[in-house]
């Protein structure tokens, strides 16, 4: 039997194609491929069926130290991981995975009563989660969400006029730079990461402590009340929820 290459990468292995080309074509027209880490085998089949006929490349791993070793070997797009794992806890996996700096965009899977899981998830570094039993569609829309986010530059995020650098720590308004404190930027960047909901002011804490900046959280009113009036002259409203947190959203009025 004839072994042909199958993958960009074995083209460029072959030396058929520059490997500059072939990072190119992965990132914008490869099948997004993503890691699926549950050891619940009805769970596991059924979102692996649907994501599958939904054009995603899946791999399956049954337990907490596979999973770790699979990121540590391969390329995946998203991540989806089961707080629940034998061998190494999901909770550990994540940790591994943000240890080593992997921007990988990540959705837990927890369980219903699992509230103390989910936060936990969020601090260590989850983009997302879904709690037990969930409906297949949602599971999808969430999958989109993430990927869509992975698909382009994956250090730059966008929200309406506003655009934010990760690497560079560099924020555009309607393309003029932002003039931001560390602490303003820091603030900035997780409600942009988790824009569209509610970020505590224990998580805004915990971001700026991940930037090295130490803060109270009666502090952090001062420092959202400075990047609520930066953001707000280019039509992006930092809006208070009292007593749960802050969420970033758009000024229907200044578009
Ligand atoms: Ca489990």
């Amino acid at each position: 039997m004839l072994e042909f290459p199958r993958l960009p990468q074995d083209f460029a292995n072959h030396g058929l194609i520059p490997t500059h080309v072939v990072n190119h074509r992965l990132t914008h027209s490869a099948a997004m491929r993503i890691l699926l880490a549950e050891d619940d085998r009805i769970i596991a089949d059924g979102l692996m069926r649907a994501l599958r006929k939904s054009g995603y490349a899946v791999d399956h791993v049954t337990d907490g130290s596979e999973a770790d070793t699979a990121l540590l070997s391969q390329q995946f797009d998203l991540l989806i991981l089961d707080l629940g794992l034998p061998k190494l806890s999901g909770i550990e996996v994540l940790k591994r995975l943000r240890g080593r700096k992997s921007p990988l965009a990540v959705l837990i899977l927890t369980a219903q009563d699992g509230l103390e899981d989910r936060v936990r998830g969020l601090d260590a570094g989850a983009d997302d989660y879904l709690t037990k039993p969930f409906a297949l569609p949602e599971l999808e829309a969430r999958v989109r969400a993430l990927t869509r986010r992975g698909t382009g530059n994956p250090t730059n995020i966008e929200f309406g006029p506003l655009s934010y650098d990760q690497v560079g720590r560099v924020a555009r308004l309607n393309g003029q730079i932002v003039d931001l404190s560390a602490r303003e930027m820091a603030l900035l960047e997780i409600l942009l990461l988790r824009s569209g909901r509610l970020v505590s002011k224990e998580q805004l804490v915990d971001h700026l402590c991940g930037w090295g900046e130490e803060v109270s959280t009666n502090a952090i009113e001062v420092y959202i009340h400075r990047l609520r009036k930066k953001l707000e002259l280019g039509g992006v409203r930092i809006n208070t929820a009292r007593g749960l947190g802050y969420c970033l959203d758009r000024q229907d009025d200044a578009r």
